[in-house]
């Protein structure tokens, strides 16, 4: 048995059977070829490349029809690979030279390609190389007459295995099939963990070398909440863990009972708890899980794996849609935010040295204002319903939120001038994410409608911690008494000025954490869908009174460590018979 720790990213266990997802690497023969062979092998390439095109289209077709024509755009540019005269001619010229097979001659010659790309000084371009990798995957699948890897024709549920799972794959996960999944790389509040929670897939990230130490057909177990992974286990720890799954589900069914119960302390302190939504396909999620609205809808899948810009009257439907979806509750609709460890394959956002800390963002809409007003313009005119609420991510000080305002009324004007109807009493609330943020909330309150704290940032600021960064992960601190000192004092400016403060990092859906915050006096709690029940049940469990009592001494704890061991005793006391399964589950 292999044992691996990584980080915990989704709660949960799934045993199964790993499917291998890491890079495909295929065993390329090499022979030479007689003179005669040169027809039959250009043959096989215009057959593979014929093929191969005929998957991508019917691929890009399915993927419009269940997720939108816009998630299928990426493919656009698959394709144009496969009509690349400049690659088919080198191929060809060195089946003719060299007298060499085509499968070597092709791999050959994407290797010159991609090389030429990564030298060159071109952002877009060596961008490509992502899209002609994948690419010659296919058309190497073909000619070597090897399957292509595609989870949705799996005939059987697995976990999954694999390096990275980045945001165009996820775009497409068939999630009835997925068990769990594993990586090497990230951090619990990655891109990557985050989809896993929301879709409420067990998930175990940052292992470092799960993909040197599986094959397809092993048997895998992975805990989600402890960052476990048992590779080959022996019968008694399958057995063990097949007992805990039993358990595990029934917790869930009990979590999951009084989903339309309102999330109202003891002693009748009434929160808001709402999800977060990444991808369209979660909105059901949100209504099962008992969730009061959205209080972060992320835009950016809009955006995402495409080369060109989502229009107004795309932007527009798309939000429209999940208006009307979740009235009468509201959706809090988050201006888009590009940059960090999202979206890396958009030519308008080059690569960084220092992603998280550069054009991310608020900086880059202000920077794109024909771009920003357009995702304004769209929110404005869905918020006829009068549920959508709009607010700004990494504003770092007021100067930035003024000029986002500033261009939120100049949209404004506009659609009165042009007689489009919209929510002129729109809310605009501000992410508080940057300590020089959180350290200026009094001012920014002022001028705000309402707050909501992105933990998953303000973490990885104020402690100088990458959040998608496996290697320093044991260093991102909910807990940390530098990250409660800036919430605690974050809310306290809100409702010195009389604005309601939310959270929509993942801090909020840790029950735990939930249970301090609830002290700390926060009105809102926006997580992924699967975590709402329990932190709905955690309210209907305790009084304020108690958990304000116990956040008051939180803050003079000296690390996190002794933060959480405080935290659970405390709720041990409170919650009795609940306390494992409500807070350590
Ligand atoms: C956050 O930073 O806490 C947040 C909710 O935003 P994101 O995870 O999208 O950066
Ligand atoms: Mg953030």
């Amino acid at each position: 048995m292999i044992n691996l720790q990584g980080v915990a990213a989704a709660g949960g266990i799934a045993i199964g059977k790993v499917f291998y997802l890491g890079k495909e690497e295929f065993v390329i023969p090499k022979h030479r070829i007689t003179h005669e062979d040169i027809s039959r092998e250009i043959y096989r390439l215009e057959e593979s490349l014929i093929d191969t095109r005929r998957e991508i289209s019917s691929l890009q077709k399915r993927i419009a029809k269940e997720f939108g024509f816009d998630h299928a755009k990426i493919f656009e540019a698959h394709l144009l690979v496969l009509e690349d005269r400049v690659l088919i001619e080198d191929v060809i010229q060195q089946i003719k030279d060299k007298k060499i097979n085509i499968e070597y001659a092709f791999s050959q010659s994407i290797k010159k390609y991609v090389n030429i790309l990564l030298k060159l000084n071109d952002d877009y371009l060596r961008e490509r190389v992502i899209d002609i990798e994948d690419v010659s995957r296919r058309v190497m699948s073909k000619l070597l007459k090897q399957k292509e890897v595609n989870l949705r024709d799996l005939d059987e549920k697995v976990v999954v295995v694999s390096h990275d799972l980045p945001p165009s794959q996820t775009a497409n996960l068939p999630k009835e099939k997925i068990m769990g999944f594993v990586t090497d790389v990230g951090g619990r509040t990655s891109h990557t963990a985050i989809i896993a929670r929301s879709l409420g897939i067990p998930a175990v990230v940052g292992t470092e070398v799960a993909t040197k130490n599986v094959k397809s057909g092993d048997v895998i177990i992975i805990d989600g909440s402890l960052g476990q992974v048992f590779v080959n286990p022996p019968e008694k720890i399958i057995r063990e863990y097949k007992e805990k799954l039993v358990k595990y589900k029934k917790e869930i069914e009990i979590a999951h009972v009084p989903r339309a119960l309102k999330a109202c302390t003891k002693d009748k302190k009434e929160i808001v708890v709402s999800a977060n939504v990444e991808l369209p396909e979660e909105l059901p999620l949100v209504v099962q899980s008992g969730a009061e609205g959205i209080g972060l809808y992320r835009t950016e899948f809009i955006f995402l794996g495409r080369r060109d810009l989502p229009t107004e009257d795309e932007q527009y439907k798309a939000y429209l849609t999940v208006a009307k979806k979740v009235k009468p509750n509201s959706v809090i609709i988050r201006t888009i935010d590009i940059g960090g460890d999202k979206f890396l394959s958009r030519p308008e956002v080059p690569a960084e040295l220092s992603p998280f800390l550069g054009w991310r963002a608020i900086r880059f809409c202000l920077a794109r204002p024909e771009l920003f007003k357009t995702q304004l313009r769209a929110i404005l005119r869905a918020s006829t319903e009068k549920n959508i609420k709009v607010m700004f991510p990494m504003i770092s000080g007021i100067e930035e939120l003024r000029e986002a305002k500033k261009l939120l009324e100049e949209s404004k004007k506009e659609l009165k001038k042009e007689g489009k109807k919209f929510d002129d009493k729109i809310s605009v609330g501000t992410m508080i994410e940057v300590p020089s943020a959180a350290l200026t909330a009094d001012s920014l309150a002022r001028e705000s409608d309402f707050f909501s704290i992105g933990t998953n940032d303000l973490i990885q600021y104020s402690l100088a911690v990458d959040r998608a960064n496996e290697k320093v992960a044991y260093l991102y601190e909910p807990g940390h008494p530098a990250v409660l000192r800036l919430i605690k004092s974050v809310i306290e400016s809100a409702h010195k000025n009389k604005i309601w403060v939310g959270m929509c990092g993942e801090m909020a859906g840790e029950p735990l954490f939930a249970f301090l915050l609830i002290g700390f006096g926060l009105d809102e709690f926006s997580m992924p869908p699967p975590c709402v029940p329990k932190v709905k049940e955690l309210i209907r469990n305790i009084k304020f009174k108690d958990v304000e009592k116990i956040s008051q001494k939180v803050i003079d704890l000296a690390t996190a460590r002794e933060v959480e061991k405080y935290l659970q005793e405390e709720a041990r006391k409170i919650l009795k018979d609940d306390f494992e399964r409500i807070i350590m589950r």
